[in-house]
């Protein structure tokens, strides 16, 4: 992937517990040497984030974070990588 895209990612692994909307990421931060994503670097958004009718801060830690480490957990599983 490039710097500066979101990259969607396939409902099959996962949606926004929210609001059930489709997700996309971006990477912030990576290992230099290998192109990978580092689990903090990596940035993950709704596409409904900016509705204001839904609330997307109710408690991450119980239904955001869950959700991030599984959409890290298949970054890592695909072999995604920064290109630069
Ligand atoms: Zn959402």
């Amino acid at each position: 992937m490039h710097l500066g895209n979101a990259l969607d990612i396939p409902r099959s692994v996962a949606v926004c517990p929210y609001c059930q909307g489709d997700l996309s990421f971006e990477v912030e931060e990576w290992d230099a040497v290998t192109g990978v994503p580092t689990e903090t670097g990596v940035m993950v958004l709704c596409t409904n984030e900016r509705d204001p009718q839904i609330n997307h801060f109710d408690m991450p830690y119980v239904y955001w974070l869950p959700m991030t480490i599984q959409v890290y957990a298949w970054i890592v599983q695909e072999g995604i990588r920064v290109e630069r």
